[in-house]
């Protein structure tokens, strides 16, 4: 097992069984929160015999960064290597006052959405929460090295789907805001969601104060269930119902992240849909460009398009953005995470 999934008490315990001063745990659990620590043996003031223990107990299963490329944006795509060697990605987006780290919750995805590459990967597992921590050090080392500044902003919208893997995600942010992590606030933190509506009210009722953020896409159900097939077991008007209850308790506007694509969702019954779910929940629009995957069905709609939803959200008072994509000629862009080596 990996010592850092052990607790506090746990460990003081069993040093304690073991003959050892129980302030070593505190002590260790400094040193296995150091992204330079790789192994126990570097964790310079423990007794040997104390070294020797925990090598035997014990695992550091810490990652690595194995390659990096850097777009002509100057967006960053790191692939991260995991102790079972499973990779995940994740990506620097420097931008004016913001350097934003968008990291993966799982190895692949477990959802099934038709436009994003990430759910064609195979091999899926959870991301532990120590691996989690990790990738989020790991890139803020990096922004350092790249920018000459600490990460800003955190976004979980690189592979996976973090509701579906909700107590390592919140373990994980437990430690990266504390004196262990690098102190980053909840407000500078955005989980987007597929929308797993339980899941959101689990969050609101355990009041855990990230920015939220909806892949929402469509708010018709019948073309939602085509392009996100697993939505069937999510249907819209819960996801509705999740987020009202959300927002009454957190109070902070939702961001619905929204793809136009040609002959799917570009005419006005789609757009009168979207308007009437953001004139029931405080929020925002954010349209994001669609980003080429090998898959054929979907293509970006006409920019009459845009046009026609961003006047007709702007004529209801709702507050819209159009976003380019950053990263797109390697591969870092929205939905386009799926480990190409
Ligand atoms: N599973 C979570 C986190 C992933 S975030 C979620 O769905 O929110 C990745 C974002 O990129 C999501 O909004 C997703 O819908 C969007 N996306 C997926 N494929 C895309 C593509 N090809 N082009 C642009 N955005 C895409």
């Amino acid at each position: 097992m990996d010592i850092r999934l052990i607790k506090a008490e746990d460990l003081e315990q069993l040093l304690k069984k073991n003959k050892f001063p129980k302030y070593r745990s505190k002590q260790i659990e400094n040193w296995a929160r150091k992204i330079d620590i790789i192994s126990f043996d570097q964790m310079s003031n423990l007794p040997n015999d104390l070294i020797h223990f925990l090598i035997e107990n014990f695992k550091l299963n810490k990652s690595k960064v194995k390659t990096s490329k850097k777009s002509s944006d100057g967006t960053i795509k790191f692939a991260i290597q995991l102790y079972d060697n499973l990779i995940v990605e994740a990506v620097l987006i420097p931008s004016n006052k913001r350097i934003t780290a968008c990291v993966s919750s799982q190895v692949g995805c477990s959802l099934d959405c038709n436009f994003c590459a990430t759910s064609k990967i195979k091999k899926m597992r959870n991301l532990e929460s120590y691996e989690i921590f990790d990738q989020i050090m790991l890139l803020n080392k990096e922004s350092i090295n790249h920018f000459s500044s600490p990460i800003t902003n955190i976004v979980f919208m690189g592979m996976g789907e973090p509701l579906l893997n909700y107590k390592n995600v919140i373990e994980s942010i437990d430690q990266i805001t504390s004196d262990f992590g690098i102190g980053i606030s909840y407000k500078k933190i955005t989980l987007s969601t597929s929308g797993i509506s339980k899941m959101i009210r689990k969050m609101a009722d355990d009041n855990i104060k990230f920015n939220l953020a909806i892949s929402l896409h469509t708010a018709l159900e019948k073309t939602r269930n085509k392009v996100m097939p697993f939505s069937k077991s999510f249907p819209i008007k819960e996801l509705v119902d999740s987020l009202e209850y959300w927002h009454k308790k957190i109070k902070r506007k939702i961001t619905f992240e929204y793809l136009i694509w040609k002959e799917i969702n570009d005419d006005f019954e789609h757009i009168n849909a979207l308007v009437s779910i953001c004139k029931r929940i405080p929020s925002k629009v954010n349209i994001i460009e669609y980003n080429d995957t090998d898959n054929s069905i979907f293509r970006n709609a006409d920019d009459k398009w845009i046009n026609n939803y961003v006047t007709t959200l702007k004529e209801n008072r709702i507050p819209v953005s159009v976003r380019r994509s950053r990263g797109k000629d390697i591969d870092a862009a929205c939905g386009q995470l799926a480990n190409k080596y």
